[in-house]
């Protein structure tokens, strides 16, 4: 395999170490080039990753709209699905996720909570829109 980033033949060795996802260092794997010190990742590598600096974020706590984007998209949630649950609109999400509304740290538990116990959140939250 070929280095993309310097397109040395042959260069590329296994790598363990720290990377940093979402300000998070989580321990990683892949390869790294002897040449350029370029560090590759395979997708479902970076999948784990992320899904090791969400549980970090949600364990101490979503600060940031930036954080609460990242792991509502790791729970595999759209924003307004997210809304309804919360029983705000859409568009007071979206606020939250840039930076312009502080999160309810209601809301910042409940996404947590969501990106840890997808189904029993759900149902839960999905109780309270009963009427
Ligand atoms: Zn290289």
């Amino acid at each position: 395999m070929r280095c993309p980033t310097c397109k040395k033949d042959n260069t590329l060795r296994p790598w363990e170490g720290l990377t940093t996802v979402m300000g998070v260092e989580v321990e990683g794997r892949g390869q790294r080039c002897r040449s350029c010190g370029e560090i590759l990742i395979e997708l479902t590598e970076r999948g784990r990753q992320e899904r090791l600096a969400a549980e970090h974020l949600v364990d101490r706590g979503i600060r940031s709209g930036v954080e609460f984007k990242f792991v509502r998209k790791l729970a595999g949630l759209r924003a307004n699905e997210v809304a309804d649950m919360f029983g705000v609109r859409k568009e007071t999400v979206s606020r939250w996720e840039r930076g312009e509304v502080e999160i309810p740290r209601t809301a910042a538990y409940a996404l947590g909570e969501l990106f840890a116990h997808p189904k029993l959140t759900r149902q839960r939250l999905e109780a309270f829109a009963q009427p």
